[in-house]
């Protein structure tokens, strides 16, 4: 069956939180040409949640909306050349196994996105990025069913309107499209990208001095699983709150206090500052309160150690919001979508 509906559905298994929150109406959608159907549902007159991978989400509660995870899948290479090479990638495939597909064939653009969890349609949503690197740098076109306008449209790269962890879809298009598909360019002929973080060290640990694709995405998923919470062990969303961006006066006045205040020039008016960096430097780092914390290898990350709540992390979410505005004078913003 192409549409499941399903009411009452646990998203234990649906959330890399873990959370046990029930859904009152849940769709699973397996193909493309059912999504028209949606809007012929009686629930298409609920808020809609649109879902993936489950794994940038925060559930505080049973959610008053219909959510419908996107399990729309396929890979098909639409255009090849002796440079590059397109792909129309389906929203419910696995990002990670598409890293995987791209390694395996020697194509370059995403390695440096390895092993984040979640979907295809999902990537747009923040312009995932890790390691130096952002989707929207090899997004040709994001096709979406719009439920307001009832039909199927495309966005090229321009109109996605991509920023740091941000894109048109976060903003004005949230829950009111469902991204079908993804086209990517990627390179035959890359040049990969080594500058961030540990990436080189593990290079150069290996021995590998002219790195293909798969050495990259080899030493990123060594570098994840050595920081990182596994969501299948610990329950998380990855990074929780996004790097704040402050004036460069701000980050002068603070380095006077804080010398050793890490901060990447975006330009001559902006700083990027590590939340991660600020939260541990406050004393959150490994705290634990009832079943929830602050990870203790990973500041930026709140984890469920099993029996926590949804309204759990968030008061502890609020706790280090309020903490650090008022020891920096900096105001964090959720990257986890809250429901
Ligand atoms: P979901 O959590 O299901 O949804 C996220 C948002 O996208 C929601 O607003 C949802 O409504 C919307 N959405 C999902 N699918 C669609 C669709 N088909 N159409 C329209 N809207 C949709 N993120 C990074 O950027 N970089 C990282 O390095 C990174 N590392 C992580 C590590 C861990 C351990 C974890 C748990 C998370 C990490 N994340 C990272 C966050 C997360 O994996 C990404 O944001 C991912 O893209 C979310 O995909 P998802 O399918 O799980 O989306
Ligand atoms: P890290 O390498 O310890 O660096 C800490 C922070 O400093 C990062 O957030 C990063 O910003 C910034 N940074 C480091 N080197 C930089 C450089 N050369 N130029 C610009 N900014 C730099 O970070 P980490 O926590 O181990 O994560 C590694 C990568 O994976 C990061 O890119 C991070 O964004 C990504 N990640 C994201 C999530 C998520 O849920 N969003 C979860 C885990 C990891 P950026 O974040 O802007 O890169």
């Amino acid at each position: 069956m192409s549409i499941q509906h399903i009411q009452h559905q646990s998203l234990k298994h649906y959330n890399t939180f873990g959370f046990d929150i029930e859904a009152p109406y849940f769709t699973v959608i397996n193909q493309v040409d059912d999504v028209p159907a949606l809007i012929e549902h009686e629930w298409n007159v609920m808020p809609k949640i649109i879902m993936g991978g489950g794994s940038n989400m925060l559930f505080t509660k049973s959610p008053d909306a219909w959510i419908i995870k996107n399990n729309i899948k396929g890979i098909n290479v639409i255009d090849e050349n002796e440079d590059s090479v397109m792909l129309e990638v389906a929203g419910g495939e696995v990002w990670h196994d598409l890293v995987m597909f791209a390694v395996g064939q020697d194509w370059g653009g995403i390695e440096n996105l390895a092993l984040i969890p979640g979907t295809v349609g999902a990537a747009p949503m923040q312009n995932i990025g890790a390691y130096g690197v952002e989707v929207k740098d090899v997004i040709e076109e994001v096709k979406f069913f719009d439920f307001e306008t009832e039909t199927f449209k495309s966005f090229d790269n321009a109109a996605c309107e991509f920023g740091y962890r941000d894109s048109i879809f976060k903003r004005l298009y949230k829950n009111k499209i469902l991204i079908t598909s993804v086209t990517f360019r990627l390179q035959k002929k890359y040049k990969v990208n080594t500058s961030y973080g540990a990436i080189q060290d593990v290079l150069d640990k290996r021995g590998i001095a002219a790195p293909i694709v798969k050495d990259i995405a080899s030493a990123v998923m060594y570098i994840r699983q050595s920081k990182l919470p596994d969501p299948k062990i610990i329950g998380n969303a990855g990074s929780f709150f996004k790097n704040p961006v402050i004036t460069t006066a701000h980050y002068t006045t603070l380095t006077a206090q804080y010398p050793d205040i890490p901060g990447y020039v975006l330009n001559e008016d902006y700083i990027k500052v590590p939340a991660g960096w600020l939260i541990e430097t406050n004393g959150w780092k490994g705290r634990r309160i009832g079943d929830v914390g602050v990870h203790e290898k990973q500041a930026l990350v709140l984890v469920n150690y099993g029996m926590g709540t949804g309204q759990a992390v968030w008061d502890l979410s609020t706790a280090i919001l309020e903490d650090i505005k008022g020891k920096f004078n900096i105001e964090l913003e959720r990257e986890v979508q809250v429901y």
